[in-house]
Formats: structure tokens, sequence, C-alpha cells
């Protein structure tokens, strides 16, 4: 009898045991339910700011039966898409920028999942629209130049208006694509890399093009040595990018370096151009203004480029807008511009005084800028 009961109570006790455990699972449950809840609410919010951080979970969640746990978290990720992630949980072939701290897209090993997060807000959103936007904006101004133009032109001047449309254009797209496939894998993310500095080298030259063409208008061999020479170091700035390294972060300034150097190179017929015409004729006629106003763009674009320039500052406030890629992006699509309306005034000037038979009378020209 005795016995009996001393089992009874062992069996109670036994039971009491295994009902408070499954108390503890079914709040512990509770709780990451409210987690999922409360994260799931911040997300319609700050879509930027949404990253669930695993080591949080971990911390504050004891699994009881981890593959279920995880089961449960890989479909809360799947079902509300993808997180925003914090840079120091990126793997390392996404890590670029460490001064911005937030924001960042994960890896998306699909191309829709990468076209369609350009519709959603991360550090790479200014990115892509600024010059997605600035590649629709060449298109159509170069529709209005070609084929509606304000004065009678001959092919040869379609052809050097042309290359400078397409080198604007193929650097701002192939820009727009690298921003918007690079997070799909690494190998990607390397092609894509190279395709957009191989754009940067494409619209250097392609800028040459049309100045060259009006400023150097009756003297070919001038004009024809230096077409050559902006191909061949365009030419080698396109090999030194292809090479694997060339996009790591450490060699940031490098790049920054190498493609001003490109634009600088355009010194040496400006200097030629000055000399043989003067100051007067350079800067009225010359576009020598316009010219200087680019390379001012180009210059603090590329320098906050090189420095990371205001994030480095203040790590963490230009995450998702401000950051200096944007600023840099920004600078080139104005530079675009302001290089299209030097050439404009250079080639109307050019037209306007005749063809080299008739280039005595530049002296004596006044022409309104
Ligand atoms: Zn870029």
């Amino acid at each position: 009898m005795e016995k009996n009961s001393i089992k009874f109570a062992k069996k109670r006790k036994d039971a009491r045991k295994e009902a408070r455990s499954i108390e503890v699972n079914k709040n512990d449950e509770i709780k990451l339910e409210n987690m999922i809840k409360n994260n799931s609410n911040k997300n319609s919010n700050r879509e930027a700011d949404i990253f669930i951080d695993p080591l949080e979970l971990d911390l504050l969640y004891v699994p009881k039966n981890c593959a279920e746990q995880v089961e449960q978290f890989a479909k809360y990720v799947w079902e509300s898409g993808w997180k925003a992630m914090p840079h120091h949980a990126l793997p390392a072939w996404l890590r670029d920028n460490d001064f911005l701290l937030k924001g960042h897209r994960p890896p998306l090993p699909s191309v829709k999942a990468c076209f369609k997060s350009i519709f959603r807000i991360h550090t790479e959103t200014g990115n892509i629209w600024s010059h997605f936007i600035g590649a629709i904006c060449v298109c159509i101004t170069s529709y209005f130049y070609l084929f509606k133009p304000h004065y009678e032109t001959k092919l040869q001047e379609i052809f050097v208006f042309g290359t400078f449309f397409f080198g604007a254009f193929a650097c701002l797209i192939c820009s727009a694509l690298f921003h918007t496939f690079y997070c799909y894998s690494p190998k990607v993310c390397k092609i894509f890399n190279k395709i957009d500095y191989c754009g940067i080298s494409i619209l250097i030259m392609a800028s040459f093009v049309p100045w060259l063409y009006y400023a150097f208008y009756c003297d070919a061999t001038a004009k024809l040595t230096y077409m050559i020479l902006i191909i061949v170091l365009g030419i080698a700035c396109i090999i030194v990018s292809l090479w694997d390294k060339f996009s790591m972060p450490e060699f940031r300034a490098m790049r920054a370096l190498i493609f001003m150097s490109l634009a600088f190179s355009g010194l040496i017929p400006a200097v030629h151009y000055l000399t043989t015409s003067g100051s007067f004729k350079a800067f009225n006629f010359g576009a020598f203004g316009w010219l200087i106003a680019c390379a001012i763009l180009y210059v603090i674009g590329a320098s906050l480029y090189a420095t990371r320039i205001p994030e480095r500052l203040f790590p963490g406030k230009f995450d998702i807008w401000f950051q200096s890629h944007q600023i840099f992006h920004v600078f080139v699509v104005i530079a675009v511009y302001v290089h299209l309306y030097g050439i404009t005034k250079l080639a109307s000037y050019r037209l306007t005084i005749g063809d080299c038979l008739t280039a005595h009378i530049e002296t004596d020209f006044s022409f309104e800028f």
C-alpha cells in the first residue's frame, strides 16, 4: 500500500514537471511570435531599418526545437521578402563602404529579386536611380540633337555628337546595371564592376571626340594625333580596370587617380589650343570655361568618392541618402550636361564661321555666348 502511494506521488511529480516544460515551450513560442509581429510592424514604417539580428533572436530565445524554429524564421523571411542588413552582417564580397552602417541589400541570387530591389529603399537606391534617370535624360537629349537638329548637320557632325551621347549613355547605364545586379553573386559582382569601370573610360574618351573635332577643325594632324592619344590611353585604362583586384576597396584612391589622369590628359590638346589661339579665343569660342567647370565637377566628385565624405565624418548618418557615391553620380550627370553645353557652343561657333577656307574671317567675327 505504502509502495503504491510512493509510486503515485512520483508519477504526479513527473506529470507536473512535464506540464511546466510544455508551458515554457509555449511561452517561448509566444515570445518569438511577438518579436516577428513587432518586426513586421516596423517593416511597414521603416523599410531600410528592419533587419532582425539572428544574434538578438538567439539571446532572447532558447529554442526547444531548433529545426522547427529555423524553419519558422526562414518561412517568415521568405514570405515578407528580403530584409536590409547591417554592414557587419554582409558577406565579405558585398562589403565595400564600412561607413554605411545599415540598410544594405543581402545577397539576392535571382535576377527578378535584384531588379525588384530598385523599387526598395536601401544603400544602393540613390546610386541606381541617379544614373538610370541620367541615362534616360541622355537618350531623350540625343534624340533632339541627332534627329531634330536646329541647324543643318553633316554626317560627320552627327557622328561626333553621336559618339559623345553613346559614351554618356554607356557610362550611365552600365553604372545603373552594376548597382542593380552586383548583389547577385561574387562572380556577377566582379563582371558588372568591370563593365562599370569600362563605362567610365568610354565616357571620358567620348567626351574628347567632339571637342577635339571642333577645336582642331582645320588642323587634321593635331585632331588625329590627339584622338589616337586619348583612344590609346582610354584602352590602357580599360585594360587596367579589367584586372581582378582593381575593384577592391583598398584600390579606391587608385581608381579615382587613374580615371582623373585619363580625363586630365586633355590638358595636352588644351594647352596646344591655348598657345596657338590665345586665351581670348580659348575662353570665348573654345569652350574653355565650360571645360574647366567640367573638370571642377569631376575633381570634386572623384575626391568625395575616394575619401568617402560625408559618411566618413558621420558614420551611419548617410546610409540611405547623400552618401559620397550618390553625390559623385550626380556630379557625373551634371558634368555630362555642362560638357554638352560647352561643345554645343563650340560647334555652333565653328559652323557659323564656315569652312576652313573662309576661316580667316574668324578674327573679325563677333559671337554672342
Ligand atoms: Zn557608381
